[in-house]
């Protein structure tokens, strides 16, 4: 499988976000109003930032978590 290949229909990425389901494969992090969104595609982390460098900063700090 092409990990890298893009996924054009949203069936297709939510299957792909089900194969990688655990796995901490990419973050995303999205404005929201007065802060930021941020989930990972493990699916076990949601939280908010007051800013996106705050994001990006949660987002390392989670990947960099031993054995997830
Ligand atoms: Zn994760």
């Amino acid at each position: 499988m092409d990990e890298s290949a893009l996924h054009e229909k949203p069936a297709e990425f939510l299957a792909a976000l089900r194969d990688h389901a655990g796995v901490c494969d990419a973050q995303s992090i999205l404005p929201a109003d007065d802060h930021y969104v941020c989930h990972c595609t493990c699916g076990r982390w949601d939280v908010s930032a007051a800013t996106r460098e705050e994001g990006l900063a949660l987002a390392r700090a989670h990947t960099a978590e031993p054995g997830g």
